[in-house]
């Protein structure tokens, strides 16, 4: 028996996508066939990414991983979760731990010291965090930058030379959102050839995690089920497939357990919400169809919520928020098919159409923040069940890698 691992996240597959265009997905689908199926994976609340990712790599829920938000709270801003936030053990750190090895490549949340192998997902460039749909860049903070000057491994460079591919992204000009979106298109294509190439070779480590990202960026910017939308899911079901030639190549597909997935859903957003001009010189971080805040006083979050009650935004409980936390960060909900957006500090209308036509980060429970999830491999039984929640996934990781199962708050999903 095999407790070899990949974990491929492709970012923002909906279940409902992947239920009803099965023909987008063919490679998926052939994994699909030999393994095992949850139908709606549900998010993590909130259902956004660095959320999602932190729980695939915890299993734990957001007020205790620390990470309920792509941006989070540090008592004075909003600023990008960072690996080094997450509050639990992980499981590449577990895995570590166990001694097997690690390879993290083109990934986002995962430390620098629990890998044995890291490339930095390509939104950060050394100096900045820009994810693709971000107008402006963030600064990297030092966690990311530990991401970025990880060491070079001899072992990855090999494997690559010996497959006759590129150990690194390309230099290119990302000045332009055109361009960033080709660099993410050529960069996600280039991890999935690195993640068959290191898996084929002859020192694979015990658990590869890698990412597709570029879907969550073309159904934010050209809608739920686009044809664009459509192509940018082809394209990650041939990066899966690409991943299954070099083990078959290898003669290695039989030892790997392989867990494709997503991070959240997405759905159809008609009409976004502008807290800047709602609720102007609040301090709020846009989550999708969720919004934080931090407000000054209660006097101030009276009035946010007096405000936004008008646009039929509700407040949510904010139990995914860190206990410590809870009298500073309040978490809102707006009604089905709205989301929150702020990016331009000089709009005037409290609401108008949105720049993503599909969103997610949606009030929780709802099913367009569900993601597909698919398991295959020896470790791995054939099935599948209607549902399963955010919590299951990382000891279902776990108990294929053979690693202990004490410290998680739910059970496998098999
Ligand atoms: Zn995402």
């Amino acid at each position: 028996m095999s407790n070899k691992l990949i974990v491929y996240m492709i970012d923002g597959v909906a279940a409902e996508h992947y239920r009803t265009e099965p023909g987008r997905f063919p490679h998926i689908a052939s994994l699909e066939r030999r393994g095992f199926r949850i139908e709606n994976l549900h998010a993590e609340a909130l259902g956004t990414s660095l959320p999602g990712r932190t729980s695939m790599l915890t299993g734990m829920t957001a007020d205790m991983s620390g990470v309920y938000g792509n941006k989070i709270w540090d008592g004075t801003e909003f600023r990008y979760s960072s690996p080094d936030d997450i509050r639990v053990p992980t499981i590449p750190s577990r895995a570590r731990a166990a001694g097997k090895t690690v390879a993290s490549l083109n990934a986002a949340m995962i430390r620098q010291q629990d890998t044995d192998i890291m490339k930095a997902p390509w939104f950060i460039d050394g100096v900045f965090i820009q994810r693709a749909r971000d107008v402006e860049p963030s600064p990297a903070t030092a966690s990311w930058l530990n991401v970025i000057n990880a060491p070079k491994s001899d072992v990855f460079i090999q494997a690559c030379e010996a497959a006759g591919i590129p150990a690194d992204f390309p230099q290119m000009d990302k000045a332009q959102e055109l361009q960033r979106a080709f660099f993410g298109l050529i960069a996600d294509q280039m991890a999935a050839d690195w993640v068959g190439a290191l898996a084929a070779s002859e020192h694979a480590p015990d658990l590869i995690w890698a990412e597709f990202l570029m879907t969550d960026f073309f159904q934010h910017n050209t809608g739920y089920k686009s044809e664009i939308s459509h192509w940018i899911m082809s394209q990650a079901d041939m990066a899966v497939g690409k991943i299954l030639h070099y083990l078959r190549e290898a003669d290695q597909l039989d030892q790997w357990n392989i867990a494709v997935m997503s991070d959240h859903g997405h759905s159809a957003i008609e009409t976004a919400l502008h807290p800047q001009v709602i609720i102007p010189g609040v301090t709020v971080q846009c989550e999708g169809g969720s919004l934080l805040v931090a407000p000054k006083d209660a006097s101030e979050l009276e009035m946010v919520t007096e405000k936004l009650a008008e646009y039929g935004v509700e407040p949510y409980p904010n139990t995914c928020i860190p206990t410590e936390m809870q009298d500073q960060v309040y978490v809102f909900v707006a009604p089905p098919k709205i989301s929150f957006e702020n990016d331009n500090p000089d709009e005037t209308e409290p609401t108008g159409h949105p720049k993503a036509t599909s969103t997610h980060g949606l009030k929780p429970g709802m099913t367009g923040d569900d993601r597909f999830a698919i398991f295959a491999g020896p470790n791995v039984p054939q099935g599948c069940i209607p549902a399963a929640n955010a919590v299951q996934v990382a000891p279902s990781f776990a108990k294929i890698l053979d690693l202990p199962l004490d410290g998680f708050i739910a059970v496998p999903i098999f």
